[in-house]
């Protein structure tokens, strides 16, 4: 599990990541918030402290929520009891008060985790596992085979993978995929997401399998889906 750490009081910080670290996870820390949502990529829980040197935490949790679903743990000081109302108002997921016990606070990491993974809209679709033909999505375990035999993604290119075959068929549009894989957008998104579908084709070797909606997205080929041919390059003919 990958931390994002937005904690300005290097104690904290100093005190706190090799806790994490013993626990199996992975951090990084930032001790400002602007910038924060450039940041999201690959993380599953964000511990946000509410007061920060440039800019307010509540802020910071708000603009991640325009751009990603991640959990977040938003950190206070004792008493802030407005700062709590805020804090979860602004799309925090849970509320921690400092000085916190760091057992109780795994514990809260764990439970947003959990409960995010349970409700979101893979799980919700039913099942952990998507079969197309003979590719197996095991959306639970972030692995992917083609007629038996694993494949290795990255992880980009799985979480790709997984939204559409979360979609069921479904067109993903591009700014979804970019917002949900990516946690931001920036000019050469689209380009980037082209590539990583390029590279999942190439690795799945079923190129019919992700299936390029012109101008929108793109969406899993499921079986029933009828499959839609791209248009004839101008000039060409049959
Ligand atoms: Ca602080």
């Amino acid at each position: 599990m990958h931390i994002l750490l937005v904690e300005d009081d290097d104690r904290i910080a100093a005190a706190l990541r090799p806790a994490l670290h013993r626990h199996g996870m992975t951090t990084t820390r930032l001790a400002r918030g602007r910038g924060a949502v450039d940041h999201l990529a690959g993380v599953d829980v964000v511990l946000l402290d509410l007061g920060l040197p440039d800019i307010d935490g509540v802020d910071v949790c708000r603009a991640i929520r325009e751009v990603s679903e991640v959990p977040v743990i938003v950190v206070s000081a004792r008493g802030e009891v407005d700062d709590r109302i805020l804090g979860l108002h602004s799309g925090a997921d849970d509320y921690l008060v400092k000085p916190y016990d760091v057992g109780e606070l795994l514990a809260r990491v764990h439970a947003v985790h959990r409960r995010r993974r349970v409700t979101a809209p893979d799980a919700a679709a039913g099942g952990d596992l998507v079969v197309v033909a003979d590719v197996s999505i095991d959306l639970g375990r972030h692995a992917v085979t083609v007629a038996g035999a694993a494949v290795n993604l990255t992880r980009k290119e799985f979480q790709v993978l997984a939204l559409l075959a979360a979609a069921k068929g479904a067109v993903c549009t591009r700014s979804r995929i970019v917002a949900e894989v990516w946690g931001r957008t920036w000019a050469g998104a689209n380009r980037t997401l082209d590539v990583h579908v390029a590279t999942l084709r190439t690795k799945l070797g079923r190129p019919e399998l992700v299936q390029t909606v012109r101008g929108v997205g793109y969406r899993l080929g499921l079986p029933d889906t009828p499959v839609e041919p791209d248009p004839p390059a101008p000039g060409g003919g049959d």
